[in-house]
């Protein structure tokens, strides 16, 4: 089985072709978790969901959404504007969903604030802070698996999990960080995400080593990060498979031995009863 742990066929960058996308998700057996960054693409991960037998729908608000600004990155929303988000009563509105089986992805990213004076950066740094406080609380509200987006901030991020006391499981999406960050993350009880940077550098793969194999999914992260040998192309969901590639050669297994196992550890953290 083929499991795309995190991509985002809810972005506009699919709007031209996402049906026939969906369709052949269910043609060739490929699934996917659509993850929602902002109100409007959560709830467009759920209407996907709903319609296709192979989707399933995160919502949350990504770091990026935390503050008002223009928007640094055209090809995920059309206009010019973002506006600043916050977890309220309609996202719990949204949790409710069938289908919803996770919160984020959320949580730190301060690549996006270097635009900013130094004043403004510490404003927007603890706006990211309390929002992302505001989906662990909701995440164990409600019972789901957390989908988080760190950029470089392992330390922080565990930190904050551990002062809400979280006790729920989740995902660190894309991650980038040290065997020792991976071994905190493990310990914390979540699950490692690795996406396609993984296909262009050899840096990650002493991480990749020491990750146990039933700790790891896969990602596209798709439209971003297309793998090798794709670059230049935007990046879909069936790409997810260079990704396996990469780690059966690292772990010196077979691609479909990680296809495998990473489906089934996906199925796991996120309680999915189907397929
Ligand atoms: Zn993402």
């Amino acid at each position: 089985m083929i499991f795309d742990s995190h991509c985002h066929l809810n972005l506009a960058a699919f709007d031209k072709d996402r049906e026939d996308l969906i369709k052949q998700l269910e043609k060739v057996d490929v699934f996917v978790i659509n993850v929602g960054t902002c109100y409007a693409t959560s709830l467009k991960a759920i209407e996907i969901a709903q319609n296709c037998s192979h989707c399933w729908a995160s919502v949350g608000i990504h770091p990026s959404h935390t503050f008002s600004a223009f928007n640094p990155d055209k090809k995920e929303i059309p206009g010019d504007k973002i506006e600043a988000e916050q977890w309220g009563e309609q996202w719990e509105q949204l949790v409710q969903y069938p289908k919803v089986v996770a919160i984020g992805e959320c949580g730190l990213d301060y690549s996006y604030l270097k635009n900013f004076s130094s004043a403004e950066q510490d404003f927007y740094k603890q706006q990211q802070e309390k929002v992302f406080r505001q989906q662990i609380k909701a995440a164990q509200q409600f019972h789901l698996p957390l989908i988080l987006h760190i950029r470089g901030l392992y330390q922080k991020a565990l930190d904050i999990l551990r002062e809400e006391h979280y006790k729920g499981t989740g995902v660190f999406h894309f991650f980038t960080g040290t065997p020792e960050e991976a071994k905190q993350v493990i310990q914390t009880g979540f699950y490692i995400g690795f996406s396609g940077v993984i296909t262009y550098s050899s840096q990650l793969d002493k991480t990749i080593q020491e990750v146990p194999l039933n700790r790891i999914l896969i990602e596209t992260d798709a439209p971003y990060v297309v793998p090798v040998p794709y670059r230049g192309q935007r990046n879909n969901p069936f790409y997810v498979t260079e990704i396996a590639a990469k780690i059966a050669q690292v772990r010196n297994k077979t691609t479909e031995d990680i296809l495998e196992l990473t489906a089934r550890n996906t199925r796991q953290l996120f309680s999915l009863d189907y397929p």
